[in-house]
């Protein structure tokens, strides 16, 4: 099959065409106060058979006897990813019908989808949008639960020799019978457009190296910092989380960008203490409100990466979403703070067609 024939059958399947500076201080003061919370509170309630996630109560607003350091006027700076998100589309629309007029091309987007995963759907579906909004055209792929490995390595092929395509993305977790590793791997360098293939991260850590791509979601978290007008050189950053997705990527952003880094993880014996030194916080642990007011360090800036949902009798869904970060008390405390959701998930999209559009223009070397 030809690598346009490719592009047509996939579209068969399914096409959709188509400072402020931060780093004011303010004034505070430390308090002792009760809030009376034990970790042995934070109720396993429920697991939803098509969420990945896991429901539990929000620790932050149980009561632990903490020490924190309390605002004494207003509260943190609201860094809202939603709006920058909406820019970065704005200004790629103009891009992208930039190229279209001096070239005819626009850049494409490739999504496999294996299975009948609710959330993944969702997702799919919102990139698919996004896509729509700024003139990306997007393929997608829907192969059943119990395809072969080999079948989604035969797609990711035809869309690796499609010239149409410039973005591959295989939504995850696919089916416990494939190889995550050998089906990531298949997608070719100039197409990772989520920035996962080791090479990419491996020139992302190397001195004077460019990675073809940097992963979303730590990108997006660096974008917010630059356009809040928030300094990362010489400062103390501390990242909470080490995964190869989020966590690992986005402390080596940090120190690309000349910041002192600290990883806290898992067997970190004293997160609280580490994560107190630091004027820029990423956590990216996926455990609701674990970061306590009394871990921050007055006027530093907080990304939240965490989404976790906690039981919400109120909400119709009977749940809502929150960080990893204690939002009431870390906002009295931070200058600035991302909210969730609201604040790095927009980013994250906002990022996958940044990527798509980079490497259409670096394919058709349009400048
Ligand atoms: P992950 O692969 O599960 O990694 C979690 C990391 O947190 C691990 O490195 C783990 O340490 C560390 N960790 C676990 N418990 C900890 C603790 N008590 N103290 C300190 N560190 C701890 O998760 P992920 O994929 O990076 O995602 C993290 C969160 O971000 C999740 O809530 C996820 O939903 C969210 N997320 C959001 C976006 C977005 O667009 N906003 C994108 C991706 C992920 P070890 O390495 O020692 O196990």
């Amino acid at each position: 099959m030809t690598s346009t024939t490719t592009a047509a059958s996939a579209a068969t399947i399914f096409s959709t065409g188509s400072t402020d500076s931060i780093c004011c201080r303010r004034v505070f003061r430390v308090a002792t106060f009760q809030l009376g919370h034990t970790r042995s509170n934070l109720a396993f309630l429920r697991t939803t058979r098509n969420a990945r996630c896991t429901i539990t109560t929000a620790p932050c607003s149980s009561p632990p006897v903490i020490h924190a350091a309390m605002a004494t006027e207003a509260s943190a700076k609201v860094i809202d990813g939603k709006s920058v998100a909406k820019q970065i589309r704005e200004e790629m629309a103009i891009e992208i019908s930039r190229m279209k007029e001096s070239i005819g091309i626009v850049p494409g987007l490739a999504v496999i989808l294996v299975g009948d995963r609710k959330d993944s759907a969702t997702y799919v579906r919102n990139k698919k949008k996004a896509c729509e909004s700024v003139g990306i055209k997007s393929y997608e792929v829907h192969l059943a639960e119990d395809c072969s490995e080999q079948e989604v390595l035969k797609h990711i092929s035809e869309f690796n020799g499609d010239p149409s395509v410039n973005g591959i993305l295989v939504q995850l977790p696919l089916p416990s019978h494939m190889n995550e590793q050998n089906v990531l791997n298949a997608v070719c360098i100039e197409k990772d457009v989520d920035g996962f293939n080791p090479l990419n991260i491996g020139l992302l850590a190397m001195r004077d190296r460019e990675p073809l791509f940097v992963p979303c979601t730590p990108k997006g978290c660096i974008e917010l910092l630059h356009r809040y007008g928030v300094a990362i050189k010489g400062k103390k950053a501390v990242v909470i989380g080490r995964s190869n997705i989020v966590g690992m990527p986005a402390a080596l952003l940090l120190q690309r960008e000349d910041a002192t880094v600290s990883i806290v993880h898992s067997r970190t014996k004293n997160p609280e203490e580490i994560t107190r030194e630091a004027d820029i916080i990423i956590s990216a642990v996926g455990k609701p409100d674990m970061v306590r007011g009394s871990w921050i360090k007055p006027g530093s800036v907080v990304i939240d990466v965490g989404i976790n949902p906690v039981e919400d009798a109120t909400s119709p869904r009977g749940y809502r979403l929150v960080g990893d970060v204690c939002y009431e008390e870390a906002s009295k405390i931070a200058s600035a703070i991302t909210p969730v959701p609201g604040g790095v998930g927009p980013m994250t999209i906002a990022m996958l067609l940044s990527n798509t559009l980079t490497a259409a223009k670096r394919a058709n070397n349009f400048k």
